[in-house]
């Protein structure tokens, strides 16, 4: 008994590192930057399921400087309502029984129009201003027994993904994978 409570209080303090590092959305820095590129940590934990996906900006939203106008103001508002969505963009063995429990998106763009004068005139002056868009998930799966499978559908509602790079934690079992439009599904 004692030996299970230590165990899962290390995976809970594994998870928590994997995936709620201190610094906060915007000063993330994990991966390079490039894009067309994404990575997505998965880590399964019994009926629990967590996803972690950073990717640049210009993926999910199609551009990385803060929206400059109104049309640019809804179609990145539009975007991160859709990463929001995990039901449509996460496709567990439907044997499994998963569904999405809580989803959080953040980027260290401004969701606002109201930022300073000087950061429109960014693109002009020849800046490269990057940004990423970081999404957490967390699926909760009554039959866990029978999660094999994960069809990715980012492709689907972001056409600007080329490559995902994903990374499966299970308990006894570790995948990599890396998925395009044309093979959007892993096994494990
Ligand atoms: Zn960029």
């Amino acid at each position: 008994m004692i030996n299970k409570t230590v165990t899962n209080y290390i995976t809970v303090l594994t998870l928590s590192l994997f995936f709620f590092p201190a610094a906060g959305w915007a000063q993330r820095q994990h991966g390079p930057h490039v894009h067309g590129l994404a990575q997505l940590n998965i880590a399964i934990e019994e009926g629990d399921v967590h996803a972690e996906m950073e990717s640049p900006a210009i993926n999910i939203i199609g551009f990385e400087h803060n929206p400059a106008n109104k049309e640019e103001l809804h179609n990145a508002e539009k975007a991160m309502a859709q990463m929001k969505r995990g039901e449509q963009l996460f496709l567990f063995s439907p044997a499994a029984k998963c569904k999405l429990v809580t989803a959080r998106v953040g980027t260290g763009m401004e969701m606002t129009l109201d930022h300073k004068a000087e950061e429109h005139h960014d693109g002009e002056a020849g800046h490269h201003h990057h940004s990423d868009v970081d999404a957490t998930y967390h699926f909760s799966c009554a039959d866990p027994g029978k999660l094999t499978q994960l069809q990715v559908k980012f492709f689907d509602y972001f056409q600007r993904f080329e490559k995902i790079k994903v990374q499966i934690l299970g308990k006894d079992k570790q995948v990599g994978a890396e998925l395009t439009p044309q093979n959007n599904s892993v096994t494990f």
